[in-house]
Formats: structure tokens, C-alpha cells, sequence
């Protein structure tokens, strides 16, 4: 006789997709041995596919009449794949941020898991030159063309390649790679995406490290947030590395977050050099199989140290007892588009519930982050001066009205810059804006180069010869006459940083210099290449966006110079003045890491600007309380709870009416919550899509969630809300 509680079994499953609800199935024929447990994947008819979904729970009938009830397909897992406490805060994560819980478990898995892959550790076939490979020469094998194009190729990665990555290279090299293999050229190894790190010397810490590790390491084994606010180069990095010492002597393991342009062969290096640990590192850069197997040693206790970008928040972990975020204020933390998650504060929640320290580290910390340690819900731990011998670098503001300016440079400015070079330093240049010029204009009529699906201007690319939208990619031939009125007087307006590079080759012909910006290190290895040339001061001259700002250890530069800070000033995001801040500061660390003293300098048109003033004269503290006390006037947030509804379709006027009926709902759904607009989108049309938006701010949190947990089913099931695209962003960090 067949089981029938067994063959009735319903599953609730939650599904990648858009929609905000689970689904019910009958279970499988074949339950996994520990049963239906939360969790486990199960392969589901859904529409005329089949895709994999996750078990949330099980129960014996469903509301839906037998017939509608479909039948899950199999399980492919013996035993739940995402741990119970990692499940949970993924729910937690997509009722807070009110996103489908569907889409929010497919961001949180591995690609491989949500395709139905095993969930099984299997190292990849590499291939990699022996050391006699190695002192081979290719030419040698001059008759055997293939073999030499393959020993070539193998010797530019010297960690070796993987099958598929020289089938990219190579046809069909089966052949070729086992005549190698046969002359002990070259092996194949397994790889996984594992390091092993040592235990190397460390200094003897100061005294405000020594407190800041013993507050931390006293919170072993509980839930504890602590900030460690410390100025660039004070040494938060070694409080890391005390604190993870103990964790992993305790065989805990530990995660620590960065932001995107944290993740530098420097920071791994250090780590490598100082743990002796297992360390898995999460980047973008990973293969499908890496990413899979670095998650699945996570999740079975092998890899002991997890660093990772914000995606590195849903690791799951055997055995956790130490989290950390570096950079703490970067907004990179934060997902901007699809399930907008903020990586740090789902690690505090994560912290909560796994009963574990975490640290939040910064040179500039976030206002919400200063605010939660002043209301002593975060332990403050500050470290307030360089560690080693550095001394903090000198701040000036530098007047450029009426100053003879070259492309940008201030005459005094230049001089500035001869006097460091004179004297050995190096000097980086800092300019936040790519390409050689954001405008392109006619000096005839007037006309302007326009994105003509957005509301931008195009940007000259002089090098690449064409003009570029920073916001939808859209590139175009550069005109040779003016489209309006025929002129070939068309003129460059403004500054980039190509434009720069083609003055410093001018004004100093004799230095050697690096630009580092988005459009330079676009080649693979780039990036690495080029920062290995500004740390070994080869070259002396380093210029650069953001890229260049955070987290390098350049201890040869000695000024600093901020070429444009008075685009920052004046701008209608009310964080922009807080970025503005956290940037300047951060690029500033960059001067005088070593023995010799650092300087920087800051070109503006508005030497009297109070924030400014504030900023250069008394430090990053004393601008942060300054603007804390302007939010706490103004109701902004961290005073404040904020969730911004974003719209945007092809037709102009669509998003607003959505918005409005939004506004309408919200009204008749009352409670505590004021609403702002609708209003365009700072940037009304983008890739050819009108945008606006409709702002909710709350006086506590608990009621903004209110709102939105009825509000935000209401408007899916508008009729509007299939004519545009929509989405929910709850704390947002920009308001674009
Ligand atoms: P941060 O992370 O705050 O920018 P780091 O930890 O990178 O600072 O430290 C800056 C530099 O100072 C590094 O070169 C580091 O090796 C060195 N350093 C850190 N702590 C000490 C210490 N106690 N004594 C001597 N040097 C130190
Ligand atoms: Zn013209
Ligand atoms: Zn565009």
C-alpha cells in the first residue's frame, strides 16, 4: 500500500521570481532521509519550465484544490543546503527590505546551486608549467608551434590555468597539453580557490590598539558592535588581524566584508602573510566552480577566513565567531539594483543572531554608524594616530580664484608639485571625473553633445576617439563639425583625467607618471600593473579617480592634491556633502604613510565654505558632528527612516501616475509616514526611460516597516505597475 501522508506531503517553495509569494507542491515520490526540512532544493515545474526552488516548509494540506497542485520533480540535496541560521536571515533580509523572498534566495546562492548542481566541493583541472617548463624557453620548440603557444600561455599565469579558460585560447589542446605533460613540461594540479597563510612577525601594537583589541576579544562568544574609527593609517588593519588571531585560536572562523575596491593584492597579501589560516577570497573575478567551492568550504568549517565583497554577507559559515567590515561608510556595501541589500547592516543582524563581535572599520565613518556609538549601541574604539613613525598629513585649502590655471593645475599648485618631486616624493593627483573633457561644446552657437537617451552630456574620450555616456554606455563618432550649425569650432569644456595626463606630459616632461581611473585598467592585469608602479614609486607622478583613493599603501607620496572639490559643494543629494567628506579624507590618507611627512592640497573656488573650512582646519570628527547636528535639525536620516519608491517607463508621464495612485494608497493606508513627491528623478530620463520617484521618511523605523509591509503588496497589484518598472528602496544611501 502506498504512504499516503508521504505521497501527500504539500511543500512550500519559494521560487526565483518576481513574485511575492511561495507556492505549494506535492512532494516529491523519494524524501531526502532527515525529511522535508527547511531549506533543501527541490526541482519544480513553474510555467513551462522547470527551475529550482528552495524549501521553506512543509505541511499536510494545501488551501489550493488537489487538481491545481503540481508535483516537485526531486530534491537533488541529501541534507538542506543553506543552513537554518543563514535561511533565516535571508528572510529576515527580504521582509526588511521588502524584496521577493524568491529573488532574494537566488542572489544569496551560488549560480551553480540555483542551476541544480550538486552541492559538492570539486576542485577544477588546472594546468600550470613545471620548473623545468619554466626554464624552457618557447623558441625552443620552434617545430611544434602549438606546444610553444601553449608554453607561452602558460608561462603569463603563473598559478596556472584552467581547462576551460585554455579552450578559450586554444583549439582542441588535448594533444598538445599531453605531449607537454609527457616531456615534464607542464602538470595539471586540482584547483580550488583556497590559500594557505603563515604566521609572519608582527609589530608590537600601541596602546590605543592594544585597547581596541582587548574591547574586542572580550566579546568572543557573544554579539557585541564595535566602530573602530581610526584615521588612514593608524593601524586598523593589524586590530584586525590581533582580533582574528584569537578567533581562529578559539577555531572559530572569521568574515570580513570590503568594499569593491578594497578586495587589493595588498589586502591578501598581509592576510597570507599573517594567518595561519585557510583563507577564501570572494571577488567578482571567480569562476562559477570557484565561487560554489569557496562557499561550500565556508559552509563545512575548511576555509577559516572568508573575505568577500558584500555578496560574502550570505556565506554561510560552520562555525562563526568574528565579523568585520572594512570601510565601513563605502557605499559599495550596498546593493543598487535588484534585492537592495546593505551587506554591513545585514552582517549586524547576522551578528545578533549568531551571537558574535562584530567590527565596523573606517578612517570616515558613516553618520548612521557615529550616531548608533554615540546612542552606545556600538562600543566606540578609536585610534587617533598613525601607527609607526607617520605623521598625520597637513590639510590646506588652496584659492584658485584669479590663479593662472593650466588644464585644471593652479600655477601655485605646480610649484608645489616641483618641490616634492625636487625632493624625491611622489605626488597623486586626485580628479574624480574620467575621459579628457565632459563637454563637448560649439564655441559658434552653443550646441552641447548630449546623450540622446539621457539627460547628460556626453563625455570627450579623446584617446578612444569617441564620445561617452557615463550612464548608458552610448558612444558616438566625435563630430567634426557642429550637427546645429555647421562650425568646426567645436571645443572641449572642463576637465578630465586624460586631459590632465596630456598637461603633466607638458609641464613635466621629465616625470615618469600613472593614471588610474576606470578607463585605463580596463584590460585584465591592468589595474595590478599599474599600481605596482605607483607602490614602487617608479612612478612618481600618480594621478587617478577613486580607484586611486581607497585603501593603498603608497608610502613614498607626499602631497596630495584634490584638483576639484567644488563639484561636491553644491549638489541635491543630502549625503553628497558626507561623500565629499569620506573622499577627500580617504585620498588624503594616501600622503604620508612612512617616515616622511605628507602634505595636501585642496583647489577650490570657495575657500570659505563652512564644511570645507571645518573639514581642512579641525578633521573628519569635528565635520561629522557638525553635520549630524544639521541632520538632527533637519529630520534627516540617521534621525530618520527613509525608503525611496522608484519608477521609470519609455512614456513620459507614466512613472508620476503610478506614484501618485502609490501616494494615494499610502494616504488611505495613514499611519505615521510622510511622502515626498512624486517628483522627477535627479536625473529625469536615463537609457531612454523616464524616471521619478516618491520618497517615504518615518520618525521611527518600526513604522516606515509598517507602512510598507501593506503598502508594498498594494502597489504590486496595481494595474499601473505593469506599465512601469518599479522597485522599493529601503535606506537608501543615493537618492539617483
Ligand atoms: P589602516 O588600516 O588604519 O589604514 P594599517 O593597519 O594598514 O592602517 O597600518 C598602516 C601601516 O602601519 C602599515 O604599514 C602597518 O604595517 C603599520 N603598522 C600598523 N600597526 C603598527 C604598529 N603597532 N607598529 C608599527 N607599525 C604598525
Ligand atoms: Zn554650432
Ligand atoms: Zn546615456
Amino acid at each position: 500500500m502506498p504512504d499516503t501522508t508521504l505521497a501527500n506531503t504539500i511543500l512550500e517553495v519559494a521560487v526565483p521570481s518576481p513574485l511575492r509569494q511561495h507556492f505549494d507542491y506535492l512532494a516529491p515520490g523519494q524524501s531526502p532521509v532527515g525529511g522535508w526540512q527547511p531549506g533543501l532544493r527541490v526541482r519544480v515545474p513553474f510555467g513551462r519550465r522547470e527551475i529550482v526552488g528552495v524549501v521553506l516548509g512543509s505541511k499536510g494540506h494545501s488551501e489550493l484544490p488537489s487538481r491545481q497542485l503540481k508535483r516537485a520533480i526531486d530534491c537533488p540535496d541529501p541534507q538542506p543546503v543553506l543552513p537554518a541560521d543563514l535561511l533565516q536571515l535571508i528572510l529576515r533580509a527580504a521582509d526588511y527590505y521588502h524584496h521577493p523572498l524568491g529573488d532574494a534566495l537566488s542572489t544569496a546562492l551560488p549560480t551553480l546551486l540555483r542551476k541544480g548542481e550538486d552541492a559538492a566541493i570539486k576542485g577544477e583541472s588546472w594546468w600550470r608549467l613545471t620548473a623545468s617548463g619554466n626554464q624552457t624557453d618557447p623558441d625552443e620548440l620552434k617545430r611544434a608551434p602549438k606546444q610553444a603557444q601553449l608554453l607561452k600561455l602558460l608561462a603569463a599565469h603563473p598559478d596556472g590555468l584552467a581547462r576551460d579558460a585554455i579552450n578559450e585560447q586554444l583549439n582542441n589542446p588535448s594533444a598538445t597539453l599531453r605531449a607537454l605533460r609527457d616531456k615534464q613540461l607542464v602538470e595539471e594540479h586540482q584547483h580550488l580557490p583556497l590559500l594557505t597563510g603563515s604566521a609572519g612577525t608582527a609589530p608590537s601594537l600601541h596602546a590605543e590598539q592594544q585597547a581596541a583589541v582587548d574591547v574586542i576579544c572580550r566579546g568572543l562568544g557573544q554579539f557585541q558592535c564595535s566602530l573602530l574609527d581610526g584615521v588612514t593609517g593608524s593601524g586598523k588593519t593589524e586590530v584586525y588581524l590581533r582580533a582574528i588571531q584569537q578567533c581562529l585560536a578559539r577555531n572559530q572562523q572569521v568574515l570580513m566584508l570590503v568594499p569593491e575596491i578594497g578586495l587589493t593584492p595588498q589586502l591578501i597579501q598581509r592576510f597570507q602573510q599573517r594567518c595561519p589560516a585557510t583563507i577564501a577570497v570572494l571577488h567578482s573575478g571567480l569562476s562559477e566552480r570557484d565561487r560554489l567551492n569557496a562557499w561550500l568550504a565556508a559552509r563545512d568549517g575548511s576555509a577559516q577566513i572568508v573575505i568577500g565583497t558584500r555578496s560574502a554577507v550570505f556565506v554561510p559559515l560552520a562555525n562563526p565567531g568574528l565579523f568585520i567590515v572594512d570601510e565601513e561608510h563605502d557605499t559599495s556595501l550596498k546593493q543598487q539594483d535588484g534585492f537592495r541589500y546593505h551587506g554591513r547592516d545585514l552582517l549586524v543582524l547576522r551578528a545578533q543572531q549568531s551571537k558574535v563581535p562584530i567590527v565596523l572599520g573606517s578612517a570616515t565613518p558613516s553618520l548612521e554608524s557615529l550616531n548608533n556609538a554615540r546612542q552606545g549601541r556600538y562600543q566606540h574604539l578609536r585610534l587617533t594616530e598613525r601607527a609607526g613613525n607617520a605623521a598625520p598629513p597637513k590639510m590646506a585649502l588652496l584659492d584658485v580664484r584669479a590663479l593662472p590655471m593650466d588644464e585644471g593645475l593652479s600655477s601655485r599648485l605646480q610649484q608645489q608639485m616641483r618641490q616634492h618631486l625636487d625632493k624625491h616624493g611622489q605626488v597623486l593627483l586626485f580628479l574624480n571625473r574620467r575621459g579628457f573633457a565632459p563637454t563637448l561644446i560649439c564655441h559658434e552657437c552653443g550646441w552641447v553633445a548630449e546623450c540622446s537617451r539621457c539627460d547628460v552630456h556626453f563625455t570627450l574620450h579623446q584617446q578612444q576617439h569617441h564620445l561617452r555616456c557615463h550612464h548608458c554606455d552610448a558612444q558616438r563618432p566625435i563630430p567634426h563639425q557642429c550637427p546645429g550649425c555647421g562650425s568646426s569650432d567645436l571645443r572641449p569644456i572642463g576637465t578630465g583625467t586624460e586631459r590632465i595626463e596630456q598637461a603633466l606630459k607638458r609641464l613635466f616632461p621629465d616625470v615618469s607618471q600613472v593614471r588610474i581611473d576606470r578607463d585605463s585598467t580596463r584590460n585584465k592585469g591592468e589595474l595590478d600593473k599599474r599600481l605596482a608602479l605607483a607602490e614602487s614609486g617608479e612612478a612618481r607622478l600618480l594621478l587617478g579617480t577613486q580607484m586611486l583613493a581607497k585603501g593603498h599603501h603608497f608610502p613614498n607620496v607626499t602631497l596630495v592634491a584634490i584638483l576639484d572639490v567644488d563639484q561636491g559643494l553644491f549638489s541635491a543629494d543630502f549625503r553628497a556633502s558626507e561623500r565629499m567628506a569620506q573622499l577627500i579624507v580617504q585620498v588624503a590618507g594616501r600622503a604620508g604613510r612612512a617616515e616622511r611627512a605628507g602634505e595636501v592640497v585642496i583647489q577650490t573656488h570657495h575657500p570659505d565654505h563652512p564644511l570645507l573650512l571645518q573639514l581642512a582646519g579641525h578633521g573628519y570628527a569635528a565635520f561629522a558632528r557638525d553635520l549630524l547636528a544639521e541632520r538632527e535639525a533637519t529630520q534627516l536620516p540617521p534621525f530618520s527612516y527613509m525608503a525611496l519608491l522608484r519608477a521609470e517607463a519609455t512614456h513620459a508621464g507614466e512613472p508620476e501616475q503610478f506614484l501618485e495612485q502609490a501616494h494615494a494608497l499610502a494616504d488611505r493606508i495613514g499611519l505615521d509616514v510622510q511622502l515626498w513627491g512624486p517628483v522627477a528623478a535627479p536625473m529625469p530620463r536615463r537609457a531612454g526611460r523616464f524616471r521619478a520617484q516618491l520618497g517615504l521618511i518615518a520618525n521611527e523605523r518600526q513604522a516606515l516597516q509598517r507602512l510598507l509591509r501593506e503598502l508594498v503588496p498594494a502597489i504590486a497589484a496595481l494595474k499601473a505597475a505593469r506599465k512601469v518598472r518599479w522597485s522599493i528602496d529601503v535606506d537608501p544611501v543615493d537618492t539617483y
